[in-house]
């Protein structure tokens, strides 16, 4: 085994051009005098199309601090020879990537080079975060000289690594094929590390396997940044045992007072109410806990100061230029702190950080994502907090007891809008399971059905026999609408009696059976583009259906959610879907969040609310059962390091029926689109498909269905 290491190891130095490595060693211990690593930067580093002509970067020009003073202690601690870590949870839109990815491993090219390594999520990160030092190295050269840097033409295609002539930079992502794998480094970059758990698990976690890249190395620096995913979250983590954690203080321009400023107000103790940014009616001189809108926040909200102050937006950006870091936990009227570099360090960037944001762009921002129904998203994405639902998950039996609503089984509340359904296939091909749930504003939701159709194994014909009762008891069914006194009622679209709107079937197992029983299906149930024999554009858009062919899809990212595929040959088999497969990829993660807050909120009766059936504690153990089976769950593991992954609490006990919620949560999200949940839009969309139905007086007398798609 070693042995095949070693001459694997002369093979490979054999192939190098000697001459090359003896001038770049000598280069590399050459001595040049390093100056202030912010003021290089600001002198030397410039964004721009490089020797391109695409813009990379949303700026251009010098590189400053100016409007970013915070950056300067972080990156001044980055390239410090005592510091060996630092974990940087920050928002998007904070600069993160410029100077921790750009900025400081050019600086360490230009005056401490050794061998480097850049983590990215996947391949297509890999190409983006290359072209994007090799731009910003092009476009300074055109204005400054370097001692070292240069960047090699006949390096520029590369993806195994960034070469900037005095240092190698190896770029490794889950699955890539590093044949420096055995390689030590010095320098190790970690970017969106709390993406990659999305990333291929076979390969193993690709922050487990770059520390070990370090082990040898005697002064080693890893640095890490990510906006931070849900809990649990490896930036937060790292963040977290950090031996300095630094926070960014503000100064209040009215009393004087130091805080860290935060989003939220303060719930309840001294502070509260204070301490945070006002984001309720209250801002507007109104008595209540009740929400803004949206586009009101951007103008009526301002910042409350411990103190109680309110500070006006015009004042965010000089107070928070004006900032120090300070130790978290800090108080006004502890001793100054000695901000020095160690050995490991935190910091924490938020939207607060962004120069272009104020207090009421923040809240507006997080007023849209909650309408939403992705406040998870908001709170890596803008807040830099890793997301955790507030209560632990219950027993079947609570939630069945808690979540009851009055209506009873194939029955829809008469507040529902309309119904969606997930479809869980079986890869054992022994059955199917569905859940159909019935939607209102503001995401409330109501069970609606719930089963498991086993199929004969001996059935012969073309279509698998349970997805023919599928087809009876989910699509082809329609649901009486009920009071809560459980009588006869219209919905607030005047329907007595509502099918599914939309159903998510699952094509992870068997793909092509699941396309043949679609294919038998009304045409008009399905995706289909206008013209098929044309691809999709605007003039030849998809055609939205009934049922939808969906899968997880570890490529889509969690702001954007689902994606649609046109799939026209089956991968394994080679076989040809006949017409294509629309196929939507979604990312589930976020969806499995949301779904552990609405089965561990403890209230109900409110916006957001999610119930089951009055009788699903007496008929739907095995439903109930395995929706409370699912956690996120973290391991360790000598060998293969920290794991961490949605898994079943007990292991006997499937999880097909929270898949089926997940399917039918997303088949939602798909039915109101851009219109998202705000009672409003949706009673403005009533207005316009009524006045348009009178209009038009259509031959079909059938009310239009809500939603874009
Ligand atoms: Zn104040």
């Amino acid at each position: 085994m070693i042995t095949q290491q070693i001459s694997d190891e002369v093979r490979e130095l054999a192939e190098l051009n000697k001459q090359a490595m003896f001038d770049r060693c000598r280069e590399s211990w050459r001595h040049v005098d390093a100056p202030d690593v912010c003021d290089w930067i600001e002198s030397k580093l410039r964004f721009g199309t490089g020797d391109g002509d695409v813009q990379l970067e949303s700026r251009v020009g010098p590189f400053t601090f100016d409007d970013t003073p915070w950056w300067r202690f972080i990156v001044r601690s980055a390239v410090a020879p005592e510091c060996q870590s630092i974990a940087l949870p920050a928002a998007t839109q904070t600069h993160k990537t410029a100077n921790f990815l750009i900025a400081i491993p050019l600086y360490l090219a230009e005056f401490k080079p050794a061998p480097a390594m850049i983590v990215v999520p996947d391949e297509g990160e890999a190409k983006k975060i290359r072209n994007r030092i090799y731009a910003v190295v092009q476009e300074s050269r055109k204005f400054t000289t370097f001692e070292r840097l240069a960047v090699q033409p006949e390096h520029k295609w590369n993806l195994q690594e960034i070469h900037l002539g005095s240092m190698l930079i190896h770029l490794a992502w889950a699955g890539s094929k590093s044949k420096t794998r055995s390689k030590p480094c010095h320098y190790v970059f970690f970017t969106e590390v709390d993406v990659y758990r999305d990333a291929d698990q076979k390969s193993g976690d690709p922050v487990e396997a770059g520390k070990q890249r370090t082990k040898d190395v005697l002064r080693y620096k890893h640095l890490f940044e990510s906006s931070p995913s849900e809990k649990p979250s490896t930036i937060c983590d790292e963040e977290k045992i950090a031996d300095e954690r630094w926070r960014w203080y503000v100064t209040c321009p009215h009393c004087g007072r130091k805080q860290e400023p935060r989003f939220f107000l303060h719930k309840k103790g001294k502070l509260a109410r204070k301490g945070g940014i006002e984001f309720t009616i209250r801002a507007n001189e109104q008595d209540g806990d009740a929400l803004l809108e949206p586009r009101q926040a951007r103008t009526a909200s301002y910042y409350v100061c411990e103190s109680g102050c309110k500070i006006a937006n015009d004042y965010k950006r000089r107070m928070v230029e004006a900032g120090e870091w300070y130790p978290l936990g800090w108080r006004d009227g502890d001793a100054e702190p000695e901000r020095r570099p160690c050995r490991t360090m935190g910091f924490h960037l938020w939207a607060m950080h962004s120069p272009n944001e104020t207090f009421g762009t923040i809240a507006e921002d997080y007023l849209r994502h909650k309408k939403k129904g992705q406040v998870v998203d908001f709170f890596g994405n803008r807040l830099a907090i890793s997301y955790e639902s507030e209560t632990r998950a219950p027993t079947w039996m609570e939630l069945g007891r808690r979540a009851a609503y009055t209506n009873a089984r194939r029955t829809v509340p008469d507040a529902c809008w309309f119904l969606t359904a997930g479809i869980d296939k079986q890869g054992d091909n022994n059955g199917s399971r569905y859940v159909i749930r019935g939607w209102a504003p503001n995401r409330t939701s109501y069970l609606v059905d719930w089963g498991w159709v086993s199929r004969d194994e001996f059935d012969e014909g073309p279509i698998l026999g349970d997805l023919l009762e599928v087809e009876k008891r989910v699509l082809a069914s329609d649901f009486a609408c009920v009071t809560r006194d459980n009588e006869a009622s219209l919905n607030p679209l005047g329907r007595s009696r509502l099918r599914v709107r939309l159903a998510n079937i699952d094509t992870n197992h068997l793909p092509r059976q699941i396309h043949r029983w679609m294919r038998q299906l009304a045409p008009n149930w399905l995706d289909r583009l206008r013209d098929p024999n044309r691809p999709l554009s605007e003039s030849n858009p998809l055609l939205p259906g009934r049922l939808r062919a969906v899968r997880g899809d570890r490529h889509v990212r969690p702001d954007v959610r689902f994606r649609h595929n046109l799939v026209e040959t089956h991968a394994r088999s080679g076989e040809k879907y006949e017409g294509g497969l629309h196929q939507w990829g979604i990312c589930v993660y976020p969806y499995y969040q949301e779904q552990l807050d609405c089965i561990s909120t403890t209230s109900v009766g409110h916006d957001g609310s999610w119930y089951v059936t009055s009788d699903a504690l007496a008929l739907g153990k095995e439903y109930l059962q395995q929706l409370t089976n699912f956690h996120y769950a973290t391991t360790f593991d000598k060998r293969r390091g920290r794991r961490s992954a949605w898994v079943p609490r007990v292991a006997s006990i499937p999880v097909d029926f929270w898949d089926c919620e997940i399917y039918a949560a997303v088949a939602a999200e798909m039915v109101v689109g851009d219109m998202g949940w705000s009672e409003d839009a949706w009673e403005i969309w009533r207005g316009q498909s009524t006045k348009q139905q009178k209009r038009s007086r259509s031959a079909t007398s059938e009310v239009a269905d809500i939603g874009s798609r």
